[in-house]
Parts: C-alpha cells; sequence; structure tokens
C-alpha cells in the first residue's frame, strides 16, 4: 500500500517543518513506512500542480493534517481528488478535522477523519485497510460508513513509546536549519480562544532521554534555531529550568524560540533565559483584567508590569501578543492594550485579529459572547475580527487585518514584518500610531494602500504605520 502524508503549510519559512507528518509516519508499522511519502505544498501552489504532485506515486492513501489556515484549499483538492479517482482514500486528522469532524468529512468528501492525537490511530486505520476491515474500533475516529464519531479521541497513551521523526531520521535536518521541536503536549490553563489543551489531559512532557537525544542530533547537524513546542514551557516553573539547563548544557549555540507565562516567571529562570540565545514571547493578548476574564485568564497589570521589566533588565529578547477583536473589547480598549505593551519595551509585539475557531470555548458559546459572525460554507465555522461587531463607525479600518501583523519596537531584533515602517516613524508610544484611528475616512483611504475583498475594505498594519507618517 503506498501512502502520502500531505502537508500544506502557511508559507515557505524555517517554520515549515512538516512535524505532524513526521511524527504519523515515524509511528507506521516498517512495511508501511517505508512505503509512505511526505510532501510538502505551499499555498501559491494553484491546485492543479497539488493535484498532479500528490497523484505523481499512485498512491492509494492521502493523509491531510487539517489546520485554519489550510483547510479552505484542502477540502477544495480533496473533492477534486474524490472525483477524478472514487477508490482514493482520503484521510484528515489535526485541530481542525478534530474540533470539526461531521462538516470536515462531508466538506472532503473523505473516507475517515481522526479526532485528536494521530499516531497510533493512523498506525491501527492503515492496517484496517490494509487487510480491508472495516473501519469501525478507533477512538475518536468518524468514517463515512458511520458518519459519527467512535466514542473518545485518539489519544498517543504512552509518550515514552512513541518514536521520534527526528532520531528516526524521518524528518531531514540541514545545515543551518529551523527545528519545529516538540517537547511537551496540551496545557495547565484553559483559555476560551484557544484549542491548544483541547483533546489533552493537562501537560504531557515528551521523554527528558529523547529531548537530550534529539538536541544532541540538532546540535551535530547545525541546526540554526529551534521553535520549542510548548504552551507554557514553564508551567510549573521546575519544569522551565529543567529544560533550559538542558539547552544551555547542549546545544548553547542555537537560537531558541519560547513561549512564556509571565506571572510564573522566577528569578532563576530569567537568569537562565538571560544566559541563553533565545527570544521569549509573552502572551498578554489584551490589558484589560475585564476583557480577559470572561475568556478564562487572569491578569495582574502590576504583576505583569514587574515580570516584564524583569526580563527587559535581564537583557532578555521578548515580544508580547496582543489580539484585537476580543469579546468586551473595544477601540479605546484595544488602544490602552497597545500602549501598556509598548511601555514595556518589547522587541516586538505580534497582534493578531481574533479568530473564533472550531472546538473552542468562544465559539462553542458564540452567542453569550455576543459574536454575530456568519459562518463561511466553504471553509467552515472559522469567524474572523472582521465580522466582529467592533468593525462599526471608524473602527472598522483597522479591524480586518489580514492575518498578523508585527511591531518591532527596538532593542535587537530577530525577525520582522513592519520594521522599516517603525523606524522611519521613531515611535515610543502609540499615540502617534495610533492618530491614525480617529482621522476622517478620507485621509485614510488617501494614505493607505487598500484593497477590496467584496463590500470590505481592508488595510494592513503596515499600511496603517505609514498612513501615521504623512
Ligand atoms: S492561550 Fe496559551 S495559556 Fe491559554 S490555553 Fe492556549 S496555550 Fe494555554
Amino acid at each position: 500500500m503506498h501512502l502520502i502524508i500531505a502537508t500544506l503549510h502557511v508559507r515557505e519559512s524555517a517554520q515549515a517543518v512538516a512535524l505532524a507528518a513526521g511524527c504519523l509516519k515515524s509511528n507506521l508499522p516498517e512495511k508501511y513506512r517505508k512505503n509512505t511519502k511526505l510532501i510538502d505544498l505551499l499555498p501559491d501552489q494553484d491546485n492543479d500542480t497539488i493535484l498532479e504532485r500528490l497523484l505523481q506515486g499512485k498512491p492509494d492513501l492521502i493523509v491531510f493534517p487539517l489546520y485554519t489556515w489550510n483547510r479552505c484549499q484542502i477540502m477544495e483538492i480533496c473533492r477534486r481528488l474524490k472525483q477524478q479517482h472514487p477508490d482514493l482514500i482520503l484521510v484528515a486528522g489535526g485541530p481542525e478535522a478534530s474540533a470539526d469532524s461531521i462538516r470536515v468529512l462531508k466538506q472532503g468528501q473523505l473516507d475517515a477523519v481522526i479526532r485528536g492525537e494521530g499516531e497510533a490511530a493512523l498506525a491501527t486505520l492503515v492496517d484496517q485497510i490494509a487487510h480491508k476491515q472495516p473501519l469501525s474500533e478507533i477512538p475518536g475516529l468518524v468514517s463515512k460508513t458511520s458518519g459519527e464519531p467512535v466514542p473518545g479521541a485518539a489519544l498517543c497513551p504512552d509518550l515514552e513509546a512513541l518514536p521520534s521523526p527526528w532520531l528516526e531520521r524521518t524528518l531531514p535536518l540541514e545545515e543551518g536549519c529551523g527545528v519545529l521541536w516538540e517537547v511537551a503536549r496540551g496545557c495547565h490553563f484553559n483559555c476560551a480562544f484557544c484549542y491548544d489543551t483541547k483533546g489533552h489531559q493537562g501537560v504531557r512532557p515528551l521523554p527528558q532521554k529523547r529531548l537530550k537525544q534529539e538536541l544532541e542530533l540538532f546540535a551535530a547537524r547545525g541546526v540554526s534555531q529551534i521553535w520549542i513546542l510548548d504552551s507554557t514551557f514553564n508551567a510549573p516553573p521546575g519544569r522551565g529550568r529543567k529544560l533550559l539547563q538542558m539547552l544551555l548544557g547542549t546545544a548553547p549555540q542555537i537560537h531558541y524560540h519560547i513561549e512564556a507565562k509571565a506571572d510564573l516567571l522566577d528569578d532563576e529562570t530569567i537568569c537562565l533565559l538571560a544566559e541563553l540565545q533565545c527570544s521569549v514571547q509573552v502572551g498578554l493578548q489584551s490589558a484589560d483584567p475585564k476583557v480577559l476574564s470572561p475568556l478564562q485568564r487572569k491578569l495582574d497589570p502590576q504583576q505583569m508590569i514587574r515580570q516584564l521589566r524583569k526580563l527587559s533588565d535581564a537583557g532578555v529578547t521578548f515580544g508580547l501578543d496582543l489580539i484585537y477583536g476580543l469579546p468586551g473589547d473595544n477601540h479605546q480598549g484595544f488602544r490602552r492594550s497597545l500602549d501598556f505593551a509598548l511601555k514595556r519595551q518589547p522587541n516586538q509585539i505580534d497582534i493578531f485579529p481574533l479568530a473564533v475557531l472550531p472546538g473552542t470555548e468562544l465559539y462553542e458559546d458564540r452567542d453569550r459572547f455576543g459574536i454575530a459572525g456568519e459562518e463561511q460554507p466553504l471553509t467552515g465555522p472559522l469567524i474572523t475580527a472582521a465580522t466582529l461587531p467592533m468593525t462599526c463607525g471608524k473602527v472598522r479600518y483597522w479591524l480586518p487585518l489580514p492575518i498578523s501583523s508585527t511591531i518591532v519596537v527596538g532593542r535587537s531584533v530577530f525577525f520582522c514584518s513592519c520594521a522599516r515602517h517603525w523606524r522611519q516613524l521613531r515611535l515610543s508610544s502609540s499615540k502617534p500610531f495610533l492618530s491614525g484611528y480617529s482621522r476622517p475616512e478620507a485621509t485614510l483611504v488617501r494614505n493607505c494602500r487598500q484593497r477590496t475583498v467584496g463590500d470590505q475594505k481592508q488595510f494592513s498594519l503596515c499600511n496603517w504605520l505609514s498612513a501615521g507618517k504623512n
């Protein structure tokens, strides 16, 4: 049997690593693994080209990890594959398929959807297909014959037994490349807009021995940067310190990207971060505790200020995430959050539009949160901030940012998307930048490059920065 696991990445970048595909392939029995091919796809390839690539090896089964960013395109590709080759078996997994399995099954005319962690479930599924057995007993599986999920969700009960896609050499490692490095699954917290914690039971760290061996391999192969996949590496702080000590002791020459929970950063952890070549990203999302509280996030602004000052004083490169369009937030509130973030003098601020993701509390309870968006028939139930009530009046022009924007504020800069504009403005607070918000529409239209999608005018944050200069 010939298998393909096809990953449609967000874009070409050092982070475009087919980690899920690598994990799935590594866990297949050898007799199937040797006939399994990983294919990397990019959204700027047209669907005809993608179809041709997928069909080249005459596969019997194609598996697609499904995410918010690739669902629409993958669904279209699956429908065309099924029309042209009705016997080709199509399976999807990943967060989007797990959260919205029945709709995904129908939209893509798929044979099966795996809900939850796919490694063990796919190995069983492939074996059942090879032996022409009915697809019935896999927890969490939705097949087109049943149309309903088998109770439960696929879970790898023993992470110790899970093969590493890096140590198995399933994924390539080249000198200077970037690596997505999974060190734990799940999250201790349960924010209403986040899917990270779903399908998991608390935090399950990968075995220390495996992590050490992977790190040694990365160092030996000359990997230049690693994105550590652990929703909050320092929860609890002792786990985070242990990881940092291992990074410093084993591969201090690599640059690490780490997500941290600011309120759990103790002095010892901050010292270790200061020694390490790393960029730390802190999820602020909003500076208003009243906005965050209904979303199951706690914020003590004074504590956040103290913690970020410690990071800054220790010389740690750090960035802050903000979300615009959160329920209960508004134009003035977002300005205050941006000002709060800028005053902390981070190296960069990443601003994301709110995405109401299937499977999250925000999506399930969207009426209570006052989210008045409409479901998009082709892409599934993703509702973006562009459809939220905040898009009224003059505010409507700053909401529809296309995907995300990065403001680089100062100090050392690792990567950025808006640095040129920010440097031109030499801003230290949000005031001049945000004064653009209150400009009359005509001025904005003159100064901003705009594009029209449907009846929505869209501006990017870069354009806003340019506008503020005039
Ligand atoms: S937003 Fe961060 S802290 Fe909250 S549930 Fe998701 S990963 Fe955990």
